[in-house]
C-alpha cells in the first residue's frame, strides 16, 4: 500500500492527492465559504482585508488563489499586498 504524505498537517493517508482527507474537508469549506463571500461581496482590495472578512487565513487565501482558477481573479490582490 502507498501512503502520501499531507503537504497541509503532515499526516499519512492511503488517498491520492496532496491534502489528507481531513485536511481536504477543511479545505472545501473554506472554499465554499471563499465563493459564497465572493458571490455576495465585491473583492477586497488586500488579502489581508479578505482573510479578516471571511475568517479563512491569507496563507491559505494564497494558496487557493494560485492552486484554483476560478479565483485567477484575485491574483490582483495579491499583487497588492506584496
Ligand atoms: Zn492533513
Amino acid at each position: 500500500m502507498e501512503f502520501n504524505k499531507c503537504s497541509q498537517c503532515g499526516a499519512f493517508f492511503s488517498n491520492t492527492g496532496k491534502l489528507c482527507p481531513n485536511c481536504a474537508t477543511k479545505d472545501t469549506v473554506k472554499i465554499q465559504k471563499l465563493e459564497n463571500y465572493l458571490e455576495n461581496y465585491s473583492i477586497p482590495e488586500t488579502l489581508e482585508e479578505l482573510s479578516y472578512s471571511t475568517g479563512i487565513s491569507s496563507k491559505d487565501l494564497n494558496r487557493y488563489i494560485n492552486e484554483n482558477n476560478k479565483f485567477s481573479n484575485l491574483n490582483n490582490i495579491i499583487n497588492n499586498t506584496l
